[in-house]
């Protein structure tokens, strides 16, 4: 039987893009099928998101070649601070009685110089992508949208909204929360809505940022300041889905006092630079990753809440793990789309990220809430993983994804 493509990849975001070009870079065909087209993904009212990537995430742009385009844009991050106080500090030395610091020079030995994670505009990261994409001749149908997928015993058939199929032996589903692979293969999700909506801006910063990132638990919720390149910062907090509204509607000087009175003094104050976004939040996890001759990737198959900043790092790192399972398979001989290459990926992935899911909504419950008892018990624990070396460097090759059973290109290894 001939096929259009070894993997038809739904949704070329940045997890499918990502899986894309590291099967065509191991000398698979994939295609990549988007609404939007690449030129439309890189306005600036797309997506206002900057995005944490661990450490070890990073390394697979790396391998894949994209370092080049990317770095002039990445952002280091040298520092964490986090610190439970009612408001933004001025001076990051002095950061309150309940503080956690984690330090990139502490975890130096086994990094080679690496720092915590790398802050990206989304929108920098899809540009490095889209050329990269472009450049290894890896075919994109957009705007064209996946509408159903069947599947027989050889083959999975997708259909797209202009009325044209293309047959592979594996379609991935990486089309984000709304998945409409996952939908037709009949794969449920199990989740929850938060009340709440993340609210995200850049802003330009009086003073130098140092290369800090700074999570505040402030009584109304978690206040991240971010840092970017040209002394700027993505901010990124949470607020009820109606206040964030009035928000995103509200007139810039309106926005600015309110971003005032949550921003107070730090680093010399913030002027907003570019438009504000809101995004609904909302905890969503695949019942299964895979089913005949379909796999799930990204948001398609987990999304998470933006607290500890893992939901692209988690699709990144199954994208590693799905290319490496396909090559492998391939060089083998064995066929993409069976039951046992493709339970291997869910076996590789699922628990993990369950895992890290239900922590990061027990992180959200804990540090969404104002309860003094709880606000001690959270300072108190705060507090003593700063004090135990161990426990610091634990969570900090957690948050730099090198824990675990890494696939190659986290390790920084060509597949
Ligand atoms: C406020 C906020 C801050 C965040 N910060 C971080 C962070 O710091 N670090 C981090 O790791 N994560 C972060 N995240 C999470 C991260 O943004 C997502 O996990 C990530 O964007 C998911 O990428 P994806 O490629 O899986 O899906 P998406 O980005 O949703 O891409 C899906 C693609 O599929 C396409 N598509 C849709 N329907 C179809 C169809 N029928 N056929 C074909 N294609 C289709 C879409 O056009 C899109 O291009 C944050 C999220 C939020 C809300």
């Amino acid at each position: 039987m001939t096929f259009d493509a070894d993997v038809i990849i739904a949704g070329a975001g940045m997890a499918g893009a990502t899986l894309g070009l590291s099967l065509a870079k191991a000398g698979l065909k994939p295609v990549l099928i988007d609404p939007v087209g690449f030129e439309a993904q890189l306005a600036p009212t797309f997506d206002g998101r900057a995005s944490a990537i661990a450490f070890a995430a990073f390394r697979q742009w790396r391998v894949l070649g994209l370092a080049e385009a990317m770095e002039p844009h990445a952002q280091r991050i040298e520092q964490i601070l986090v610190t439970d106080a009612p408001k933004p500090s001025a001076s990051a030395g002095a950061p309150g009685p309940f503080f956690l610091r984690f330090d990139a020079s502490e975890i130096a030995g086994r990094t080679e110089g690496e720092p915590l994670g790398y802050m990206l505009e989304n929108r920098r990261t899809r540009s490095a992508l889209a050329g990269a994409v472009q450049a290894a001749g890896i075919e994109v149908l957009a705007p064209a949208r996946v509408e159903s997928v069947e599947v027989t015993s050889r083959a999975a058939v997708v259909r797209l909204d202009e009325g044209r199929t293309l047959t592979a032996p594996l379609v991935v589903g990486a089309e984000g929360r709304g998945s409409v692979v996952r939908r037709t293969a009949g794969i449920g999700t199990v989740g929850w809505d938060y009340p709440q909506s993340g609210v995200v801006a850049t802003v330009r910063l009086e003073r130098d940022h140092e290369g800090v990132a700074h999570e505040f638990f402030l009584p109304s919720g978690p206040f991240a300041i971010l840092p970017l390149t040209e002394q700027r910062a993505s901010l990124v907090w949470t607020e009820s889905r109606a206040r964030a509204e009035a928000l995103k509607q509200a007139r810039p000087e309106a926005f600015h006092a309110h971003l005032q009175r949550r921003f107070g003094d730090h680093l010399g104050g913030a002027v907003l630079d570019g438009p504000v976004f809101t995004y609904p939040l909302s905890l969503q996890l695949a019942e299964r990753w895979t089913a005949p001759r379909i796999a799930l990737l990204g948001d398609a198959a987990h999304g998470v809440h933006p607290i500890a900043g893992q939901g692209l790092n988690l699709g990144l790192k199954g994208a590693a793990a799905l290319a490496q399972t396909l090559v492998e398979a391939g060089r083998l001989g064995e066929d993409p789309g069976s039951e046992a290459v493709l339970a291997r990926y869910a076996r590789w992935r699922s628990v993990d990220t369950a895992g890290l899911a239900l922590s990061t909504d027990a992180f959200v419950w804990l540090f969404s809430n104002d309860n003094p008892l709880l606000r001690l018990g959270r300072g108190l624990g705060m507090a003593a993983v700063n004090r135990i070396g161990p426990a610091r460097r634990f969570f900090m090759q957690e948050a730099g994804g090198a824990t675990g059973d890494l696939p190659r290109l986290l390790q920084g290894l060509p597949l």
